[in-house]
């Protein structure tokens, strides 16, 4: 995979070697184990893939790129580049400065923006809308534009859907950036409509068979269909993709069940003509970090530490899979770890954060699963590990474990 120039602030000296020395043992990534960190009195679960993906890794890249090689320009992202506090705040201290927040609402008016500006495309892309309002003022939404393969992929995916006379059927949220810019892009090829998880997703298949009405349909999917969209026609043909970052598992149950709604309508022999069989779209880095998450939770330990932005789609999802196991502590950075004793969280379902105490129990040997995001720097999660590992006595030194695992 593509080597990105990205600052050395985000690399990490810790992590990075046991990323290096995995990838040399096991380039094709087949083992999922996670490697453990032996200090004695507390272990360190490491997963096998986690951390910067390709898409943030080369947004990163051109951003800082961007801001070297034009010191006398005014720079502007579009919104967050990534759901990563970190990265954005060092980015606003550079003098980025942010056009909308994450939820699309204006903080700079789109009139204070002249032609000669630059606009960073972030890596969730954006909607054709605020393409066309940028080509409108002159400045050229594509040169600066740092949105993932990955995310569009699944904009290809929707256009084929669309020119097949297919509905196509977002799993998604429909606040996130890229499943906004999803929309807009798969709208223009045909009836477009965003599900966020497997109850919305029976809901629709109510509408689908005669169950629930055309008014129920339109007040349930309020604000997450294309415009003009007709339940009784737009429903005969439908295929599903998905945000890049949702949980696997739930995308295939969505898929699963829509699949057999229209085979109990269709019946099985007409089954093609209704539903488009596709893959889903997932981007590999969410691939890579659930299923090496479930080989993490294989491992006999105590809590989870996930480390990550708290807006952060594919952080979330690791979060949910540890929360079903394990007491999981979600942080943003290693300050959240306040003491030995005591920990300040976020709460997924709650969306706010809380303290728990005594988070660390009290025993001989402690076993702690580490990981973070898809935007989430090595650096930070270093930082957590370093933290932790200072509050244990008699504890084997960080280098001497290291040195350890590499000879092995
Ligand atoms: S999580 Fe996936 S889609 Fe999103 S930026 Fe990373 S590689 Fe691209």
């Amino acid at each position: 995979m593509k080597k990105f120039d990205i600052p050395a602030f985000y690399r990490s000296t810790i992590i990075s070697r046991i990323k290096q020395f995995r990838n040399l043992k096991d380039p094709r990534k087949k083992d999922l184990k996670p490697i453990a960190l032996d200090f004695g009195p507390v272990r360190f679960f490491i997963p096998r893939h986690f951390g910067f993906c390709y898409g943030v890794e080369n947004a990163i890249e051109i951003a800082y790129k961007t801001l070297e090689n034009n010191p006398d320009k005014r720079i502007f992202l579009l919104s967050e580049m990534i759901h990563n506090p970190g990265v954005n705040e060092d980015l606003f201290n550079r003098g980025v400065k942010f056009l909308m927040d994450t939820s699309g609402n204006n903080l700079i008016d789109w009139n204070e923006l002249k032609r000669d500006d630059i606009v960073i495309i972030p890596a969730f892309g954006t909607t054709l809308e605020i393409q066309q309002k940028l080509n409108q003022i002159g400045i050229n939404a594509y040169q600066f534009n740092t949105t993932c393969p990955f995310v569009e992929k699944v904009w290809n995916r929707s256009s084929q859907l669309g020119t097949e006379d297919f509905t196509i059927i977002i799993h998604g949220k429909h606040y996130h950036e890229e499943t906004r810019a999803t929309f807009s892009h798969s709208k223009i090829h045909g009836p477009s409509l965003i599900v966020r998880n497997l109850e919305e997703a029976k809901y629709l298949a109510d509408v689908i068979l005669g169950e629930k009405s055309k008014e129920n349909f339109y007040s349930y999917f309020d604000g997450k269909y294309s415009e003009g969209f007709d339940p009784e026609k737009d429903l005969q043909k439908i295929g599903v993709v998905n945000q890049t970052t949702m949980l696997a598992t739930e995308t295939q149950e969505i898929a699963d069940h829509l699949k057999s709604v229209m085979q109990k309508k269709y019946g099985m022999q007409n089954l093609s003509s209704h539903f488009a069989d596709t893959k889903d779209t997932l981007c590999y880095a969410t691939y890579d970090n659930q299923e090496a998450t479930y080989g993490l939770l294989e491992s006999p330990v105590d809590l989870a530490i996930v480390v990550g932005g708290y807006n952060s789609s594919n952080t979330s999802h690791i979060v949910e899979l540890c929360e079903a196991k394990l007491p999981t502590y979600f942080i943003s950075s290693a300050d959240k770890i306040i003491s030995v004793n005591s920990i300040k969280h976020f709460n997924i379902h709650s969306k706010s954060e809380h303290v728990t105490k005594n988070f660390i129990p009290r025993k001989d040997m402690v076993s702690i699963l580490l990981t973070s995001g898809a935007s989430c720097p090595d650096s930070v999660v270093d930082q957590v590990l370093s933290k932790v590992h200072s509050f244990f006595e008699k504890v084997k030194s960080i280098e001497e474990v290291l040195n350890e695992i590499v000879k092995d």
